[in-house]
């Protein structure tokens, strides 16, 4: 079987920067793109603070020329999820992966880049209804609003920055936040609350979604009144954070209670010589496209830097 010099786990921008530079030291990377490639960023529209393109760039077209970029140094880029790992203890160990739970592959060197996903709230009627009224994507599945009464759950500045791209297509927006305050940035504060049509309740919880087949109302509770009232709305969108994409590493590698993969110091190592992590899956800090795609850069580094110390 054919030992891959370096497997890269998960194609957001950690991923194809470290495509990048693995192919340009000629490690001949192979990149398997996961459940959604292009990451967490094709979800989006404009992002404005990417350095380096002082007009804004499309999400999902940066991800393509990221893609396009890695392939013109030799990047194999392969479509396919990898559902189970065996990562060796040894240094100089060969690592197993197998894609889609089928074909078996061997790599001296792996940079996990599996990022994060959203959080959902929990409830049976908001699982029942994913799909079918509620979203984690505003800027995916807004469009499907147009001129309708929506709402939005979380506090945070996703939250913020989503309820203000709804305010644009919807009718109403009602924001929920759970606390008294929100831990949005300052400015994304003053955005929502400078928005005409964005209804915010405080104290505001999701009792249950209402709605058989579809999304047609929200039962809602005051956290501190203990008032309830039922609200009327046909999209439902969740912004309450992300996880990291670790299910298929536990028990092989150290991790956080948050389930973050660690790393070594200012290093991209995990606790097995010759697996590195990358970009959100090990940051929960920072979570930024250009803090990722530095994270991507230095773990490609460090799988060169291991690979060169075993020969
Ligand atoms: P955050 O973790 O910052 O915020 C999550 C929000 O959801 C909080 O208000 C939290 O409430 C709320 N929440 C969590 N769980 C529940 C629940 N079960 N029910 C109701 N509410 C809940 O996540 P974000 O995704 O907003 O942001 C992640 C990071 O990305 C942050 O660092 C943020 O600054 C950054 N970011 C930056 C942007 C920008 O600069 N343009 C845009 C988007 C994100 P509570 O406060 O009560 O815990």
């Amino acid at each position: 079987m054919e030992i891959i010099k370096t497997l890269i786990i998960g194609s957001g921008p950690a991923g194809y920067t470290a495509a990048i530079y693995a192919a340009r030291a000629d490690l001949k990377p192979i990149i398997y793109t996961g459940m959604e490639p292009g990451g967490q960023l094709t979800t989006t529209t404009e992002v404005d603070n990417f350095p380096g393109y002082p007009n804004g760039v499309d999400g999902p077209a940066m991800m393509v020329d990221l893609q396009k970029q890695a392939e013109r140094f030799g990047t194999d880029v392969r479509n396919g999820h990898i559902s189970k790992v065996e990562f060796s203890s040894q240094n100089g160990g060969i690592h197993k992966a197998w894609v889609d739970d089928k074909t078996e592959l061997r790599a001296e060197t792996v940079i996990i880049s599996t990022g994060a996903s959203a959080k959902y709230l929990g409830i049976e009627s908001e699982q029942r209804l994913r799909g079918g009224g509620v979203s984690a994507c505003a800027v995916c599945d807004g469009f499907f609003y147009k001129d309708q009464n929506v709402a939005i759950v979380g506090g945070g500045d996703t939250a913020a920055e989503e309820a203000t791209y709804l305010a644009n297509i919807c009718k109403k927006v009602t924001m929920l936040v759970r606390k008294g305050e929100m831990r949005a940035s300052k400015a994304m504060q003053h955005r929502v609350t400078k928005t005409k049509n964005i209804d915010l309740r405080y104290f505001s919880e999701i009792e249950e979604v209402i709605g058989d087949q579809v999304v047609e109302g929200l039962r809602i509770v005051n956290n501190k009144t203990g008032k309830k009232e039922e609200i009327k709305i046909t999209g439902l969108f969740i912004a309450i954070g992300h996880k990291p994409n670790t299910e298929i590493f536990l028990n092989q590698l150290e991790m956080d209670e948050g389930g973050y993969i660690i790393t070594d110091g200012k290093t991209t190592k995990t606790n097995k010589p010759g697996v590195f992590a990358s970009g959100d899956v090990q940051d929960k800090e920072y979570r930024q496209a250009v803090t990722a795609a530095g994270t991507g850069c230095m773990a490609a580094l460090d799988a060169e830097r291991y690979i060169n110390s075993l020969r």
